[in-house]
């Protein structure tokens, strides 16, 4: 079937697929599962849409975004972000160093004095090497206490210590003095952040892998993934039979290509076994009523919640609920499984503490879902490992690309440059 095509790739996310149409149709592409898309998809219960947890497009890439603006032409909805931060009882507008205004004195007080404190010690205080240390620097203790660390700990799954420092740039918004000082005495009336807008289809996220699915030069062969991969020889196993290739573009998770290779060498194996990944259990939650917030979505730091972010799809788009309905993604700080029967009264009782439902009665119903890889943990092996995963990848002509087969945290956006850039060097490989 595909044993004349010298590009083979490996799954059917936006990385994958980008990669694939950025190759033109020379390629054949395998997906592990029935149906492509990967992360962004969009399912359907009882009239109400979800997608894997929010999925919003920050578009910063001019052909990315007009190539996303061809596909969905007359889908796409812009939306002024409108996320909170839920703590004390109270709502705070996001990020929570610049906006202390509302908050109970004593915990904005701590926030100040910690903030100015750390920016008085700025000089003296060396770089940081974790995430908590980079917290302290440029925060200071009391934002580090009310929210920094104990969101962060909820949200990676592992305490903001055992996390470097070096992703933090771009992702958290260093604090600038005069937006916390304007935001202590509630001057702050706009959106900070690298994500003030977003665009949205009408209808999920789905319509997106939807399009390029459409789009896509050849179409990929479904619920077919190698047994094993001979990387000495490059030859892709599969149960009905072996795929030569000169250049494999995986977008498959980082661990599961390596668990692939038939006999790698120790280094690389070690190195593989340091990767760290944790899982995700999220909620998709339908409402028999409106959202009682107006909000996207909220940041829960406090460890009396068992969740830490809630978001309102039917709020991203009015298509994704029944009229008069909502439905919502509410994302679980423990990576076990859940107990429905407990769980679902402390969220419930949660969502009401905030002002999103009047009462249990209110939940039509909350079905469970798990990513398995959710977020990789930029620990302290991170950069060693994968000084030794990938070269050793690329020299035997495996591109490692996309969000979990580079193993980053990065946005769908990125998955669309990383599969164009994939195809490049895959290019390069086979000429
Ligand atoms: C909780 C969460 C929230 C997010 N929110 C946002 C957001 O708001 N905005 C944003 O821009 N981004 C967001 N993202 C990031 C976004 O989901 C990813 O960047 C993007 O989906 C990554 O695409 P990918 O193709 O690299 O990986 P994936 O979507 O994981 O696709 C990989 C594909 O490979 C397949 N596969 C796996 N193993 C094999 C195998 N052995 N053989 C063949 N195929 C295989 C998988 O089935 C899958 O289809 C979020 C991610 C998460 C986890």
């Amino acid at each position: 079937m595909s044993a004349a095509t010298p590009i083979q790739i490996l799954g059917a996310g936006l990385t994958g697929m980008s990669a694939a149409r950025h190759l033109g149709g020379d390629y054949a592409l395998h997906e592990r599962l029935a149906a492509v898309g990967g992360h962004v998809i969009t399912v359907e219960q009882d009239g109400y849409r979800f997608d894997r947890t929010g999925h919003l497009l920050h578009l910063r890439d001019d052909s990315i975004r007009s190539w996303i603006e061809t596909l969905l032409e007359g889908r796409l909805v812009s939306v002024q972000r409108n996320s909170r931060v839920f703590s004390h009882g109270v709502y705070t507008r996001y990020p929570y160093q610049a906006n202390t205004y509302g908050l109970p004195p004593q915990v904005a007080y701590e926030c100040l004095t910690g903030y100015l404190g750390a920016r008085a010690r700025l000089e003296q205080v060396p770089e940081p090497k974790s995430f908590e240390e980079f917290c302290l620097k440029y925060f200071g203790d009391g934002f580090s206490k009310h929210f920094m660390i104990p969101y962060n700990e909820k949200l990676w799954g592992v305490h903001p210590r055992d996390i470097t420092a070096a992703w933090c740039s771009r992702f958290v918004p260093q604090p600038k003095l005069e937006d916390v000082i304007a935001g202590a005495v509630g001057l702050n009336d706009r959106e900070l952040g690298y994500n003030t807008n977003f665009l949205y289809p009408k209808r999920g996220i789905g319509e997106l892998t939807d399009a390029l699915h459409r789009d896509l030069p050849t179409g990929a062969h479904l619920a077919h993934a190698p047994r094993s991969i001979d990387w000495r020889r490059r030859v892709l196993r599969f149960d009905d039979g072996d795929v030569p290739y000169q250049a494999l573009i995986s977008s498959a998770p980082l661990d599961t290509l390596l668990g692939l290779l038939e006999d790698p060498p120790d280094e690389v194996a070690s190195a593989g076994e340091r990767l760290r990944c944790n899982p995700l259990w999220y909620l998709d939650v339908a409402l028999e009523v409106p959202c009682g917030v107006d909000m996207h979505w909220v940041y829960v730091p406090e460890e009396r919640y068992p969740f830490y972010r809630v978001g309102c799809y039917s709020n991203f788009s009015a298509e994704l609920a029944p009229p008069g309905k909502a439905c919502l993604y509410v994302e679980l700080a423990s990576r076990q499984t859940p107990d429905m029967d407990a769980l679902l009264p402390q969220v419930a009782g949660g969502l009401q503490d905030m002002g999103i439902i009047e009462g249990p009665e209110d939940i039509r119903f909350a079905q469970p879902r798990r990513i398995d890889h959710a977020y990789v943990v930029f620990d302290h092996d991170y950069y060693d490992a994968l000084e030794r995963i990938l070269p050793f990848l690329q020299e035997h002509g495996i591109v490692s690309a996309g969000r979990y087969g580079g193993w980053n945290y990065s946005s769908m956006e990125d998955a669309l440059i990383f599969g164009r850039e994939a195809a490049a060097q895959a290019r390069e490989l086979v000429s």
